[in-house]
């Protein structure tokens, strides 16, 4: 699975705000992913991330018409 910049992350836990989507806002050596409920963003492995992953996307089906 690759994660891209933009995709979504549905994750099996909920952070502790209690929101479980989060978006991909930087891919590198980690990868940084940002709570959609209360914007927070953490610094995860691309290990972790897998880990935490219940449902990926690249958001296609949830930003249909944002633009
Ligand atoms: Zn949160």
């Amino acid at each position: 699975m690759e994660y891209k910049i933009g995709g979504r992350i549905l994750s099996k836990k909920n952070h502790a705000c209690g929101g479980n989507l989060w978006e991909i806002v930087r891919v590198g050596a980690d990868i940084k992913v940002k709570c959609c409920r209360c914007g927070r963003a953490l610094f995860l492995s691309v290990d972790e991330v897998k880990k935490m992953t219940k449902t990926y996307t690249l958001g296609e089906e949830i930003n249909d018409k944002s633009n």
